[in-house]
């Protein structure tokens, strides 16, 4: 039995009914085998053994009180991974779908991610199965107070430093900051994604989906395009989806599609993006409103979703932003997606494609940017806030923005460059896993056996 089956084998013993986190595992081994195969000194010093355990797993209880009076319980999470590069990193996810293997799965994705970024900081990954939404700001605060009761002693500047993701957006990140702040008496760098009135950087609010976006450009660049003039699908209509779809408009491209948890919507003209930001951002409610505004767009229901996939990824287009979440891209979208000429897809959300579909995009030679290497503007322009907290300084949004597009840019030369150095000329899926973690397993290795 060979080694990377074998690993993922004895992962399913010892972390039993963790559906997403072996998806993300096998994706990443699988293509390391070339790498494992040229140095056995990876195998005889178990980096790949260390590397699927987490250095450290936190689960706790968050009770809080509801405006009605009740008592409700949540279940709080924080997984430290891999402390090899620097202090854990990653956002925190709020949604009723939360669990051990999802936050596991994230947690995973984000060691390979932060360390392509270059920048010193280690995966880490957390959340609660708690759900925002229609929860008034009073719950919500409270709920992250009793969140921050717990998780405030196991995070830190130089230890661990989250950040948002999923229902986690500026004001959970306020209220948890308020906590930690009250409890430790500290007033430091301990979240990213904070306000620009204490302490936030310019640029990290839009850095995923801008970030998704110069990534997408980098890769046509390389096939001599642009995306000037692509019609382009977007899923999501969050804080990734929403600037991805900002950065498109800049670009010259039209995003014709936005989504949400209730439905999909496709405007043949072009996304109308200030009435998304309007419904989303400040009232908070259902993109099935867009039509009352644009009855010419169309608006499909999730129930009439096909079986076997999402109704987002049916639509004619040159290009493909899955930007709301894991596995929302199945085998037969992808299909879909190829048949109807789209040969581009750049990934905004963790995992957002099915292993099947991912295989289907690679056999097809399209330009495709997976997530770890797609999204990792978001942790990157985290860093540099960090940066800008440590030294006292803010930066301008141009050099922010600037850092962005160079950081995304190393990385797409870092994961292509690595694919054509084994023998997968195009493969930025082995070349980002291959780069992402030759850089973590040396620097474990120089660490010792810790
Ligand atoms: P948001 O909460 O801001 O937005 C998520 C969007 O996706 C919303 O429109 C939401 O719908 C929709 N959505 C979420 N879960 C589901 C689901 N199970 N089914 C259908 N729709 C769903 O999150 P973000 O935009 O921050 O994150 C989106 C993705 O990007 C995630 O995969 C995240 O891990 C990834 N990511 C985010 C980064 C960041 O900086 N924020 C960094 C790197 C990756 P509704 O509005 O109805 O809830």
């Amino acid at each position: 039995m060979n080694y990377i089956h074998k690993t993922v084998l004895d992962l399913k013993h010892s972390s039993p009914a963790q559906t997403e986190f072996y998806q993300a595992v096998e994706e990443v081994l699988d293509s390391l085998e070339p790498v494992l195969e040229g140095n056995s000194n990876y195998q005889r010093q178990a980096i790949i053994q260390r590397m699927v355990e987490p250095e450290r797993q936190i689960m706790f209880r968050v009770p809080w009180v509801d405006d009605e009076g009740n008592i409700q319980v949540n279940k709080g999470y924080r997984v430290e991974f891999n402390s090899a590069l620097g202090p854990y990193k990653g956002g925190l996810r709020f949604h009723p779908t939360v669990n051990a293997s999802i936050i596991k799965f994230l947690g995973f994705e984000q060691i390979f991610k932060n360390a392509l970024t270059g920048l010193p900081i280690g995966g880490g990954k957390g959340g609660a199965n708690f759900d925002p939404k229609g929860r008034s700001d009073g719950e919500v605060m409270r709920f992250c107070q009793s969140f921050i009761n717990e998780l405030y002693r196991h995070i830190g500047p130089t230890t661990d430093v989250p950040a948002g993701d999923i229902g986690v957006g500026a004001r959970e990140i306020g209220y948890m900051f308020g906590q930690y702040k009250r409890l430790t008496g500290r007033y430091e760098g301990v979240f990213t994604g904070k306000s620009l009135l204490w302490g936030g950087s310019l640029v990290r609010k839009e850095a995923t989906g801008y970030g998704a976006v110069y990534f997408a450009d980098y890769m046509l660049n390389a096939r001599g395009h642009s995306l000037q003039g692509y019609r382009c699908l977007v899923s999501g209509a969050g804080n990734v989806a929403i600037y991805a779809m900002e950065k498109l408009y800049q670009m010259g491209a039209i995003p014709i599609s936005c989504s949400d948890s209730s439905g999909t919507i496709y405007h043949a003209t072009g996304v109308d993006l200030p009435l998304v930001k309007q419904l989303k951002q400040q009232q908070r409610t259902h993109l099935e409103r867009y039509i009352e505004v644009h009855p010419d767009a169309n608006y499909t229901p999730v129930a009439d979703y096909p079986s076997d996939g999402h109704a987002v990824w049916r639509y004619s287009a040159d290009a493909a932003f899955p930007c709301a979440t894991q596995n929302e891209l199945s085998k037969t979208d992808a299909e879909s997606l190829l048949a109807n000429g789209c040969h581009l897809v750049s990934e905004g959300a963790n995992m957002p494609s099915t292993h099947e579909a991912v295989n289907l995009f690679i056999a097809a030679k399209i330009a495709y940017g997976p997530g770890k290497a797609a999204n990792a503007g978001g942790v990157a322009t985290s860093q540099l806030e960090m940066a800008q907290n440590a030294s006292m300084q803010n930066w301008s949004f141009e050099k922010v923005d600037q850092q962005l597009q160079q950081i995304m840019k190393n990385i797409f030369v870092t994961a292509s460059d690595t694919a054509k150095e084994f023998g997968q000329d195009g493969n930025l899926v082995t070349g980002a896993n291959i780069a992402g973690f030759r850089r973590v397993a040396d620097a474990m290795i120089e660490q010792g056996i810790v």
